[in-house]
Parts: structure tokens; sequence; C-alpha cells
């Protein structure tokens, strides 16, 4: 892995997702190694960048399926606080599952000379791998940070996972290994 190609995508780690109406104990779970990591890859460094739902009430179809959520310019849209999201720090907004659906995500990406992307977040079988799907159309090399993702049960997390190996051949990585790779 190149340190310089490399960014963090945290997908939906916002307080709706974590503690809010959409709120999960798996996510809740997650959150001290997702802490870690973007801890170890700041001081490396590497990019990390929020994709963060954003949604407009009464607007967004997605609404209509999962209830309001992440209403932008509300408490529930924010970056929980324990991820300490910083300055250094980059904040994709979005309506969709994915963070490069109408977003400038991939230009920011391709800007900062990127072709690695770790994937991160909620969820790993919704938002987490659309995500990834447009990552690997647009010729991302797609790596999964295990446990710093999760879905709202076990079931969907293994899927999740599996599915992003076969299909987008996401390399599997553990937080405690992906810091060792960025010398932390
Ligand atoms: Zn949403």
């Amino acid at each position: 892995m190149e340190k310089n190609k490399t960014a963090i995508l945290v997908v939906d780690m916002l307080n709706d997702f974590v503690t809010g109406a959409l709120k999960c104990d798996r996510g809740l779970a997650i959150v001290p190694k997702t802490a870690e990591l973007l801890r170890g890859a700041r001081k490396a460094g590497i990019p990390v960048i929020f994709c963060n739902d954003a949604h407009i009430k009464g607007v967004d179809h997605e609404l209509k399926l999962w209830g309001d959520h992440a209403i932008a310019g509300t408490k529930g849209a924010e970056v929980i606080p324990e991820l300490e999201l910083c300055e250094q720090d980059y904040v994709v907004p979005k309506r969709r599952y994915s963070g490069f659906f109408h977003t400038d995500l991939d230009l920011l990406l391709r800007e900062l000379g990127i072709d690695t992307v770790i994937m991160t977040g909620l969820h790993a079988h919704m938002c987490v791998r659309h995500t990834s799907a447009d990552a690997y159309c647009l010729g991302y090399r797609v790596v999964v940070a295990t446990d710093a993702t999760d879905s709202f049960t076990e079931e969907d997390y293994v899927s999740g996972i599996q599915y992003l190996k076969n299909v987008y051949g996401a390399e599997l990585y553990t937080v405690d290994e992906l810091l060792r790779e960025f010398g932390v």
C-alpha cells in the first residue's frame, strides 16, 4: 500500500446512524477501532474523507424507505464526536447510498492523487457497498478495514464483506494490520 496514494473513506459515521434515528449497537461497537485508525492515518499523512448523508427533508426518496435521518444541517447529520473531525479532514455530503453519486468525491480523490481507498463506516452491505461499487468501477483499488465497518446484523455484515471481496476484489485488513502498514 503506497501511503501517498491511499485515502480513508468514512461512510455515514453520523449521530443518526450510531446513536440517533437509525442507531445500532453494532455501529457503536466499531467506534473505538475506527477512531484509532483515523488517528493513525492523520499521523501518517493519509487523508481522511467523510462521506456523509445530508438529506433534504421531503425530497430525498430514500427517506420514504428509511424514515427521516441525517437531514442536512441537523445534529443527526454530524460526524460522531469520537471520530474527532478536524481541519485536515475532508467532508463530502451525499444524498444517496454511494459517496460518489452526484458528489465531487472522485474529483477530490483524483486531485489528491489517490488510487486506493480504505473503506470504513456503516453499513457494510449498503452505503459501504455502494460506495465500494463506484470506487471499483472508477478504477480504484478497494481495501476494507474489517473491524471498522459493520451492519445491523452479523448476517448482513458477513454477506456484505463477502460481496465486497468477491465482486470488487476488496482486500481485507484489520485496523491493527493497517496501522502497521502505515508505520504508526
Ligand atoms: Zn440516507
